[in-house]
C-alpha cells in the first residue's frame, strides 16, 4: 500500500493538501474569499485552485453559522505559524 500525499493545488506551495486540494493556509484564504463573495468554489475548481469535495456532507444550519464564525475568527488570526 502506498501513502500517497496530495500537494497543495497552489504552485508555489509545498505543503500538503487538507481539504478541496489546498493546504491549510490556502484553503483558509480561499474559503474566506469564498466567504466574502469575492470568488465561489466553482469558480477555483476551473481554475485549477481547488478540487470537488469527496465527502458530500448535509450542512445544518448550526454548521454553516459555525463555519462562518470560525472563518471570521481565523481571518483576523492570520499568523497562527503553521
Ligand atoms: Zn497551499
Amino acid at each position: 500500500m502506498q501513502c500517497t500525499v496530495t500537494k497543495c493545488l497552489v504552485k508555489d506551495c509545498d505543503r500538503h493538501a487538507v481539504a478541496r486540494g489546498l493546504c491549510f493556509p490556502c484553503y483558509q484564504v480561499a474559503r474566506t474569499s469564498v466567504l466574502l463573495g469575492k470568488t465561489t468554489w466553482e469558480e477555483l475548481q476551473k481554475l485549477g485552485l481547488s478540487t470537488r469535495v469527496k465527502t458530500r456532507r448535509i450542512k445544518n444550519a448550526f454548521m454553516s453559522a459555525y463555519d462562518e464564525k470560525k472563518s471570521e475568527r481565523e481571518s483576523e488570526v492570520q499568523d497562527t505559524g503553521m
